[in-house]
C-alpha cells in the first residue's frame, strides 16, 4: 500500500470547528488536512468526553481492561483503509495502520470452527436450517427496492421459524440485529456483506486490528493530527448551533456550549466550516464491576441533546427520537474479561479447536441473553503481560432473565455474567476456579443498537442538511445511500463526504459495494442459502 500524499495547496483562509472527537470527527480532521489542504492549527476538535468516542479501551492487568465495543473490519472497508493508509502505526512509523492491520490479518486470520455452541457442544453448520419459504423471503428482501420497505421491522418480513435458523443466529449475533430492527438496514447489510455468505461460519474474511481500536487506530490518528497542529478541547459539551441567513440558506455563526458546567460561546467567522457528529451509540454508557451491575444512565448525554435541539428548530435535521426514544429496545450489555492465567482460554481453545484470537465469534445457541464472545490474540493492549488474557462479549437480549442466573443481564454484575456463561457451556462445577482467575467488567450501552431502529426517509438528515451553507453532520445517523451503520466505515464515509462537499472538491469516492451488481458473489451466496 502506498501512503497518501498530503494536499500541496494549503488553504489558510479556512477554519474548521469539529464537534465530536470520535472516528467521524477525527477522520474529518485528517481529510481536511490531507485532502483539503486546511492547515492543522486552523482545525479545532471539540469533545464532551474522551477522544476516540466509541473506539475506547482502557485499564490494566490489575484493575481489569475494558472496552465498550470490539471491531471487525473487512474488504468492504475501502474508505477506512484509505484513511488508515495515511497514518503511521503505533509501533512502527514506517508502516501505516492499514498495512499493519493487513499484515496482522495475513499472519493471524480468523478461522472459526465453533461459530455456534449449544450446551457445550459445537453445532454442525453444514445446513443453515432454512425452509423454502424462508429462502424465498430472504431473496425477496434483497431484491425489492429499499423504498418499498419504509419503516418496516425485520420480523414483519419473515415467519417466526426464520429466527430459529442457524443463519439468523450467526447473522443477527455477528452484526447485532434484533427482530424489531429496521428491515431496510438488514437489506443493506445482506447486499453489502454478500461476500460473507460462503464464509459466514468460518468468518475467515473478517479482519481486525493488531490491538484494540483505541491503541491501534485512535492513538496513531491523534499523534498524526497533533503533529500537524490540530487543536483539541475535551470537556466541552456543545449544546446548540446558532444560524444566520447566508446565500439563500443559513450558516452557523455561533456554537453554544458548556465548559465545566459554565455556558460559553464560540464565534464562527464567515468562511469557517462546522462539522458535527450527531447522536452516539455509546452515549450515557456506564461500567459495572465484578460485584456490581453498570449504573442506570442519568441522562442521554450531549450528542443526543444537541441533535434534539437542532431537530426541534428545523425538520432538515431529521427525527432523533426515532433512534433514541425507546431505550428498552436499544440497550445492550457488553463485557470485557481479563484473565490472570489461561484456565478459561485453554478450555475454549480445546472446545473450539482454534488458538486464542483465531477462532472468531462464539455464540451460545439457546442462551436467553443471546450471549456471544471472542478471545483476543495476546496482547490486545500494548504492554499486556504474557500471563494475562483478554476476551470480550455481549448479550443481545439484556432485558431477559438468564437461564441460570434468574435476572436480566442489565442487572447483573461481572461475576453473575460469568456464572451464566460458564453454565451455558456446562462448566458449572468449575465456576469457583474459573471465577478466581477472571475479572469481568460489564458495560451498559443504553443506545447500543439505536442506529438499527426502524426508520423512514427523512428520519436521518443528509450529510449537508438541506438549506445550510457551512455545516455538515457526520457519524452513524446521517443518510448515506446504500451504506451500512454500526460500522467504522460509515462514520469515515460521512467524514469524507462532509469534507469534499464543504470544500467543493470533486467526489472521487469509490462506489459502495452493492451485492446485486456482482453476479459471482450472488451465485455463491445463493448456493449457500440453498444448502
Ligand atoms: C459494542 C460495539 C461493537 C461494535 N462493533 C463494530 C465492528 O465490529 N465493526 C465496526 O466497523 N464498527 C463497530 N462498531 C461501531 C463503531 O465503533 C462506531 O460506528 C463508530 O466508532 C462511531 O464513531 P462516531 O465518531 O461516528 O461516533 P462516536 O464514537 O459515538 O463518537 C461521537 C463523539 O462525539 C462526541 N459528541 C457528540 N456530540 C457532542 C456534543 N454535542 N458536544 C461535544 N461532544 C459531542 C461524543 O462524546 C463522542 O465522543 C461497534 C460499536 C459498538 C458500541
Amino acid at each position: 500500500m502506498t501512503p497518501h500524499s498530503e494536499s500541496p495547496h494549503e488553504r489558510h483562509d479556512i477554519k474548521a470547528h469539529i464537534v465530536g472527537g470520535g472516528i467521524a470527527g477525527l477522520a474529518s480532521a485528517v481529510f481536511l488536512v490531507r485532502d483539503g489542504g486546511v492547515p492543522g492549527p486552523n482545525i479545532r476538535v471539540i469533545e464532551a468526553a474522551q477522544l476516540g468516542g466509541s473506539l475506547d479501551a482502557a485499564g490494566s492487568p490489575e484493575q481489569g481492561y475494558s472496552m465498550r465495543g470490539t471491531r471487525m473490519f473487512g474488504p468492504a472497508y475501502v474508505l477506512t483503509y484509505d484513511l488508515l493508509d495515511s497514518i503511521p502505526s503505533l509501533d512502527d512509523p514506517a508502516k501505516s495502520v492499514a498495512q499493519d492491520t493487513f499484515e496482522f490479518w495475513q499472519a493471524q486470520p480468523w478461522y472459526d470452527k465453533a461459530r455456534l455452541v449449544e450446551q457445550g457442544r459445537v453445532v454442525d453448520l453444514s445446513s443453515w436450517g432454512f425452509r423454502n419459504r424462508e429462502r424465498a423471503d430472504l431473496a425477496k428482501l434483497m431484491l425489492q427496492p429499499e423504498d418499498a420497505l419504509g419503516a418496516r421491522r425485520i420480523d414483519e418480513c419473515f415467519e417466526p421459524h426464520f429466527f430459529e435458523s442457524n443463519f439468523w443466529l450467526m447473522w443477527g449475533s455477528m452484526f447485532g440485529f434484533e427482530t424489531w430492527h429496521s428491515a431496510a438496514e438488514l437489506r443493506r447489510y445482506l447486499l453489502r456483506f454478500l461476500r460473507l455468505f460462503p464464509d459466514l461460519e468460518t468468518m475467515q474474511i473478517i479482519q481486525s486490528t493488531r490491538y484494540n481500536g483505541h491503541d491501534a487506530i485512535v492513538r496513531p490518528m491523534l499523534r498524526w493530527l497533533e503533529a500537524r497542529g490540530v487543536q483539541f478541547e475535551t470537556g466541552l459539551e456543545v449544546t446548540d448551533l446558532h444560524f444566520e441567513p447566508h446565500e439563500g440558506g443559513q450558516a452557523v455563526r455561533r456554537i453554544a456550549g458548556k465548559r465545566a458546567g459554565m455556558a460559553c460561546e464560540i464565534d464562527v467567522a464567515p468562511g469557517d466550516l462546522v462539522i458535527v457528529t450527531l447522536g452516539s451509540m455509546t452515549a450515557a454508557s456506564g461500567l459495572g464491576s465484578m460485584t456490581a451491575p453498570p449504573p442506570a444512565p442519568a441522562r442521554s448525554g450531549a450528542a443526543w441533546a444537541l441533535w434534539q435541539r437542532l431537530a426541534a428548530k428545523d425538520p432538515a435535521f431529521g427525527r432523533p427520537s426515532v433512534f433514541c426514544g425507546d431505550v428498552e429496545r436499544t440497550r445492550w450489555v457488553t463485557f470485557t474479561v481479563t484473565e490472570r492465567g489461561d484456565g478459561f482460554i485453554h478450555r475454549i481453545e480445546q472446545l473450539s479447536g482454534s488458538p486464542a484470537g483465531r477462532g472468531g465469534l462464539v455464540t451460545l445457541k439457546g442462551s436467553a441473553w443471546g450471549l456471544t464472545f471472542h478471545l483476543y490474540p495476546s496482547p490486545a493492549f500494548p504492554g499486556q503481560p504474557a500471563d494475562c488474557f483478554v476476551w470480550w462479549g455481549y448479550g443481545l437480549f439484556a432485558d431477559r432473565p438468564g437461564d441460570f442466573v434468574a435476572r436480566p443481564m442489565v442487572d447483573c454484575s461481572g461475576a453473575e455474567i460469568l456464572h451464566e456463561l460458564y453454565a451455558q457451556l456446562g462448566w458449572q462445577d468449575d465456576t469457583p476456579a474459573l471465577l478466581a482467575q477472571a475479572h469481568c467488567i460489564p458495560c451498559l450501552l443504553p443506545y447500543g443498537t439505536s442506529q438499527f431502529m426502524p426508520r423512514a426517509p427523512g428520519d436521518r438528515p443528509a450529510v449537508i442538511p438541506a438549506g445550510t451553507t457551512n455545516l455538515a453532520v457526520v457519524g452513524q445517523y446521517c443518510e448515506i445511500a446504500d451504506d451500512v451503520v454500526f460500522t467504522v466505515e460509515y462514520s469515515v464515509h460521512s467524514a469524507r463526504l462532509a469534507v469534499t462537499s464543504l470544500l467543493g472538491m470533486p467526489h472521487t469516492l469509490p462506489p459502495t459495494y452493492r451485492g446485486l451488481e456482482h453476479p459471482n458473489a450472488l451465485v455463491d451466496a445463493l448456493r449457500r442459502v440453498l444448502a
